[in-house]
């Protein structure tokens, strides 16, 4: 947790830097509502004389997110939106299984039960999207690595999922 206080409305903040996304130059002030350079946290780290009551709060993901998948030769655009609780991803069959969501394709190296994505609300009242691999038999790239047995990662907007040979897109 880093104390500063906000350029703009001058009230005390309290950011805990791990909650923010890596890469942003700036963050919104929860009470005023305008940009802080992230800069600021650098400069005023260590310092609590400025502790107020308010917590900074970010990012919230409002949405539950959504999974396309990018069309190839054996498999055309879908869109599947995602909810609250557990999605089991993988191909269409006509044979009975737990997948939840059902993507129709001609690609085989995709298992039926390829991938879990756990929608979970965070303590903050947005969502975080957990995304696993499903014991499939030819494993789950995420963002160009594999996905150890057992491994969780959390999706961020326009991380890649390839299974099989056919890639999906996830967006928040
Ligand atoms: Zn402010």
């Amino acid at each position: 947790m880093i104390s500063l206080k906000c350029p703009h409305c001058h009230v005390g903040l309290k950011v805990d830097e791990g909650k923010l996304p890596s890469g942003i130059e700036a963050f919104k002030c929860p009470k005023c509502k305008s940009l802080i350079p992230i800069s600021m946290l650098s400069e005023k780290e260590g310092d609590d004389s400025l502790v107020s009551d308010t917590t900074l709060l970010l990012p919230v993901k409002k949405t539950t997110g959504r999974l396309t998948v990018i069309p190839d030769a054996g498999t055309q655009e879908q869109i599947f939106p995602l909810s609250e609780g557990i999605a089991i991803i993988g191909r269409k069959s006509s044979r009975p299984s737990r997948t939840t969501i059902s993507i129709q394709t001609t690609d085989r190296s995709m298992s039926r039960e390829h991938i879990r994505i756990e929608v979970k609300k965070d303590v903050r009242g947005g969502y975080k999207h957990y995304l696993s691999d499903n014991n499939s038999k030819n494993h789950t790239l995420y963002n160009s690595n594999f996905l150890e047995n057992e491994e969780v990662v959390i999706l961020n907007n326009n991380d890649e999922i390839i299974i099989g040979r056919t890639v999906l897109r996830f967006n928040e």
